[in-house]
């Protein structure tokens, strides 16, 4: 027989001492351990914020990662001060997502849980200044000085003081000094707070007191009794009309926004008080959301898909049985989008979440509107020119559940996902989806699956041009892939036309940056009522300016790049850093006046057009254009009403925007893309070609996009005008395999940094030495300076290394290149050095 033991009811175990791994929002290479309060000890949770006290003031919020019971080691831990959530904010899924970006791109968790969180949920402390409990002006034996007097006087007027109100105060030089004198007189202490930094939206409303709802007869007798008030009445039959609680008192308990009654100016706001203060009306505050509510016309149901894309629908769902990721490769208006809206309704009546990723901003309002019928008040956007209260209302509305399907860009991948079932990634081939500056350097695309990974859900990658490495894995069988390969009703791919410049130019023929032919074909367009879109690759009037005479260029004075002109502010900029000068009138270097722009950015194109279509209405959409949180949103909307007649713009005008009417598209300048100076050069100008061309001639019209080259002779071309992908895939894997570059290796790029050229050569040189003594030498590369050699005031040196492919071998060369970085931060022959590791950089 077993063994019985038994337990008097009253005999309960002691409690054991629990502590919490949690993740610092700092750069620190591990977790550290706190301990937990016994009476906390069922309160902290795993993904929940916590409260600790780093180094010897500082208090930080922090996440939780892990609860245990094994006291570290190596140090005393210190105890938990303060549990802030009740609930985890961070998901399970997510906290090993946040691991594994750690571990794949080489940067700690803190860095990446400070990208994943809003700003807003990233908590610390704050010192503050109150006077001291005991401080009396009677008792106090102390003379003060007048700048301490002044602090003084500023406490009796407001109890706490942060730093900065107090610096304000005292002119900032004096500042220590003061707190120090003001601290050993004892007329002040100084605290830690921890400040709130998330404020939900509040709308204050009235409503009538509970004593008048309960039946009418007591309203009636509130009426009869105010019947001589007649400001009072008015008010009350203001609230009444507002909010027709006569036909149904439950209404009144919603009551209305008080604003509609104080801003009425028939309506008296001293009467509105004197309610208030009786007690008739009563104030009371109500949480809403940031994002207005749809209108309530739906339920709208999207769109029937055309058979094909049908059969591209179950073609996906057929390959979902066996594979976690499809790549829907489909033509520019093939209707890529419906099939993705058909497939995350599907998930979504399933109960699960669908992320739905864009490259760019740009495409969000388009996109939304879209989705926005289908999928209504459960939709939610997420991208950064969001306010950080904004942000965290989409954050918190995922956790709950309210929002079902998030359409974002890169940064969505770090939200808080808990039934993922379905990630979308649209443009997959996208350069945007990598983020190069700072740590965590992620491709949202390579996060999106693991994130799949992470929750069992499916991945489908989207784009009439894949990348490269996407479509070898399609050919190798790993993931599936879909064709779809007819435009959508009855529109055809555009008739694409190449324009020799160089032979216009010699022919004494060319207006300013325009070919004849374009300048034709944007007139004939324009007389038949259609629209034009115009890309170059540079923002900006022109790239440099030049002195005629002596050939000085105007310089970065912290990049190694020339500093580039824009026009309208009638400043030299640099794109790296952003320094910018006003333009001199004359040379510098040499007094002379004929100071020549050198180039055309899409400031000099919109000039030109000016002065060439005078009755056009153009705009202009670049970086330079769409600073403001909505001028994306107002240029495409314009654009998509005809408001606007040309758009003429950088990349931005590329990506996956539908508009009705555009029959043309020019690209002005096709050499500049063709001859970047990375091994992605083909692939990358093939994918601008086809996606800036695939926005000429939707809906029915057929449309043309002419490309200006000055060597019309090459394959690009060919492959541009057939759409030839599989040519340029073919052509691209075999150099790929041939020379070692991704897929068939990972890249790792390291990037030594300094102030000085001489120590940051040093440095790089005995870094590739090191990575050469641990891993051998094949596959490190350089040292090298890259193209542009300094930024910011640091001098660059690239290390890459080229690594297989093979996981475990990959672990180890990855922490041998860990090593080599950090043997190479502590060594003494390097001071102000900086490191960054990239990897696989875009
Ligand atoms: P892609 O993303 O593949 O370039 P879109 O999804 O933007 O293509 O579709 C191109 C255009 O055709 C859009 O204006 C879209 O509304 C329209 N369209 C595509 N499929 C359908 C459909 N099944 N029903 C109605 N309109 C469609
Ligand atoms: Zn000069
Ligand atoms: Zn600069």
């Amino acid at each position: 027989p077993e063994l019985e033991f038994h337990i008097p009811a009253d005999d309960v175990p002691e409690r054991v001492t629990l502590f919490a791994d949690v993740i610092l929002p700092l750069p620190l290479p591990k977790l550290f351990t706190y301990r937990i309060p016994l009476e906390m000890s069922d309160d902290v949770l795993v993904g929940a914020r916590v409260l600790v006290q780093f180094g010897t003031k500082k208090v930080l919020s922090c996440v939780v990662a892990r609860v245990h019971e094994q006291a570290p080691t190596d140090y005393q831990a210190k105890y938990i001060l303060e549990v802030i959530d009740e609930k985890p904010v961070v998901t399970g899924p997510q906290l090993k997502l946040f691991s594994w970006i750690a571990e794949y791109y080489m940067c700690t968790l803190g860095e990446v849980i400070n990208a994943a969180l809003p700003a807003a949920l990233k908590l610390s402390s704050e010192s503050k200044i109150q006077l001291h409990p005991q401080f009396s002006e009677e008792t106090n034996e102390w003379p003060l000085t007048a700048h301490e007097e002044k602090i003084l006087f500023a406490l009796r007027q407001k109890p706490h003081l942060t730093f900065t109100e107090a610096g304000q105060l005292l002119q900032l030089t004096s500042f220590h000094k003061i707190i120090k004198s003001l601290l050993l007189k004892e007329v002040i202490i100084i605290y830690e707070e921890i400040a709130e930094k998330y404020a939900p939206k509040v709308v204050k409303k009235v409503r009538l007191a509970p004593a008048f709802t309960t039946d009418e007869a007591t309203l009636e007798e509130l009426f009869n009794q105010l019947a001589t008030k007649a400001k009072q009445l008015d008010v009350l039959l203001k609230y009444v009309q507002l909010n027709p609680l006569l036909q149904d008192m439950a209404l009144n308990e919603h009551g209305v926004e008080k604003n509609l009654l104080t801003s009425n100016p028939h309506l008296s706001l001293s009467a509105i008080n004197t309610l208030i203060k009786n007690g008739v009306l009563e104030q009371f505050d109500v949480v809403v959301s940031r994002f207005p509510v749809a209108e309530g016309r739906g339920p709208y149901l999207a769109s029937e898909l055309s058979p094909d894309q049908a059969s591209a629908r179950d073609e996906v769902l057929d390959h979902f049985n066996s594979k976690d990721t499809v790549l829907l490769h489909g033509i520019t208006g093939s209707g890529k989008t419906e099939v993705y809206i058909d497939l995350i309704q599907k998930a979504v009546d399933a109960g699960g979440q669908v992320l739905y990723l864009l490259p760019e901003i740009a495409l969000t309002a388009q996109i939304v509107t879209r989705l926005k019928r289908v999928f209504q008040d459960r939709l939610g956007v997420y991208h950064s020119k969001f306010s950080d209260n904004e942000r965290v209302e989409v954050w918190n509305g995922i956790l709950s559940g309210r929002f079902q399907v998030i359409v974002g860009v890169r940064s969505s991948v770090f939200l808080p996902f808990h039934s993922l079932s379905l990630l979308v990634v649209d443009e997959e081939h996208e350069p945007s989806y990598k983020q190069h500056e700072p740590a965590p350097r992620y491709n949202a695309r390579e996060v999106a699956l693991m994130m799949a990974h992470f929750h069992g859900a499916k991945t489908l990658l989207g784009s009439a041009t894949p990348s490269v490495e996407t479509y070898y894995h399609c050919q190798t069988g790993r993931w599936g892939l879909v064709n779809l390969h007819v435009r959508y009703g009855e529109a055809v791919l555009p008739e694409i036309e190449l324009v020799d410049i160089r032979r216009e130019s010699l022919r004494k023929n060319m207006l300013s940056h325009f070919s004849q032919k374009l300048v034709h074909d944007m007139e004939d367009t324009l007389h038949r009522k259609e629209q034009v879109i115009l890309f170059q690759n540079r923002r900006g009037y022109s790239p440099f300016i030049d002195c005629n005479d002596c050939a000085w260029i105007p310089k970065c004075r912290n990049c190694a790049v020339s500093l580039s002109y824009h026009k309208f502010s009638n400043e030299l900029r640099c794109h790296y850093c952003g320094y910018h000068e006003r333009k001199p009138n004359e040379c510098p270097a040499c007094g002379s006046t004929m100071l020549k722009t050198v180039g055309f950015g899409t400031e000099k194109i919109e000039d030109e057009l000016k002065l060439l279509l005078p009755e056009a209405r153009i705009q202009r959409m670049d970086l330079d254009t769409t600073k403001r949180k909505n001028s994306h949103q107002q240029i495409i909307e314009d654009f998509e009403q005809q408001r606007t007649n040309i758009l003429v713009g950088t990349q931005m005008v590329t990506k996956g925007l539908d508009f009705e009417h555009v029959s043309l598209v020019g690209i002005l300048s096709a050499d500049s893309i063709i001859h970047f100076p990375d091994y992605r050069a083909h692939e990358r100008a093939y994918q601008l070609f086809v996606q800036v061309s695939g926005r000429a001639g939707r809906k029915g019209k057929p449309g043309k996009v002419i490309i200006q080259t000055a060597n019309p002779n090459q394959t690009i071309f060919e492959r541009v005008i057939e759409n030839n992908y599989l040519g340029l895939y073919e052509q691209e894997i075999a150099e790929r395999q041939k020379f070692r570059y991704p897929p068939f290796v990972r890249i790792i790029k390291i990037t030594v940094k300094h102030p000085e050229a001489k120590p940051c050569e040093a440095a790089a040189i005995a870094l590739a030495k090191d990575l050469t003594d641990r891993l051998g030498r094949t596959g490190i590369l350089g040292p090298e300076p890259p193209h542009i050699f300094k930024i910011r005031n640091l001098f660059l040196q690239e290390v890459h290394v080229k690594l297989d492919r093979d996981g475990g071998r990959l672990r180890f060369s990855k922490n041998q290149i860990q090593e080599a970085v950090f043997h190479l931060l502590q060594s003494k022959d390097f001071k102000n050095l900086r490191v960054a590791i990239d990897v696989d950089p875009a």
